[in-house]
């Protein structure tokens, strides 16, 4: 049994691959941030389908915070998949945009990606096996506007997943990142309609968080060993 960490696994589509990972056998670690107790009762939902899990709770963005979380973590041995999922938006056209809601989008996203992913990769090299799979957006594909910060953050996970794949390509790691288009979540919910969700999706209609899910479990498992560096668009044909 694997250990998986989902970052983010009490929102939407966190929640979807932290239930399908456990399906698939493997043992999950449920983050929440704010929402311990959502996290908790996903626990116990997996457990009651015969799967196993844990909560955990921490802020991404707080570095010492997330240092100390990880180490309590490591004790248990090393986490062999881990879902950089957790997200946050603070949308404004360009003019408005405060150096708080720029900063505040890619604290999460961006240092929150390293913040997690960099104490956890050496325990993952050493047992030559491991899945670093990072959830971006169309938005650092297509753009987005009033989301310069949003695609800027996600921009540099695209990056940053090609650079850290060549890092560890030699030693079992596959790292890849999954651009979502418009996923029905508390996050998008509030964004989009159902009359802009047929105007700017070809399917018109948003993607659901079990069909990321399904691509993010084929991603983590051992048919997946050879893609590697990829960013992989799951958007209903938007681009
Ligand atoms: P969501 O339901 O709003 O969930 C966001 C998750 O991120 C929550 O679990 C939240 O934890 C966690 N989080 C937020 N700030 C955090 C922080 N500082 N530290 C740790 N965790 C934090 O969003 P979602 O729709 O499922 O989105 C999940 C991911 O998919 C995000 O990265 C998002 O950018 C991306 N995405 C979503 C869509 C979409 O249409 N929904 C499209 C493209 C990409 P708490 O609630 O516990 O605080």
């Amino acid at each position: 049994m694997k250990r998986a960490l989902v970052t983010g696994g009490s929102g939407g589509i966190g929640a979807a691959i932290c239930r399908r990972l456990a399906a698939d056998g493997h043992h999950v670690i449920v983050h929440a941030n704010r929402s311990r107790a959502k996290a908790e009762a996903l626990v116990a939902e997996i457990v009651a389908a015969g799967g196993s899990g844990e909560a955990v709770a921490f802020d991404v963005s707080e570095r010492a915070a997330t240092a100390a979380a990880l180490e309590t973590l490591l004790e248990g041995g090393p986490i062999q998949i881990v879902v950089n999922n957790a997200g946050i938006h603070a949308d404004a056209v360009f003019p408005g945009m405060s150096a708080e809601q720029w900063h505040s989008v890619i604290d999460v996203s961006l240092h929150g990606f390293f913040n997690v992913t960099q104490p956890l990769s050496l325990p993952m090299i050493r047992t030559r096996w491991g899945r670093i799979i990072n959830i971006s957006s169309v938005a650092a594909i297509a753009g987005n506007r009033g989301q310069v910060n949003y695609s800027a953050a996600k921009g540099a996970l695209h990056a940053a997943t090609k650079s850290l794949a060549l890092e560890v390509a030699s030693r079992g790691i596959t790292v890849n990142a999954v651009a979502p288009g418009v996923i029905a979540t508390e996050m998008s919910d509030a964004a989009f309609d159902t009359e802009t969700i047929k105007k700017i999706v070809p399917m018109q209609r948003a993607g659901r968080p079990e069909e990321v899910a399904d691509l993010v479990a084929f991603l983590a498992s051992d048919q997946a060993g050879y893609i590697s560096g990829q960013i992989i668009s799951i958007n209903g044909a938007m681009i």
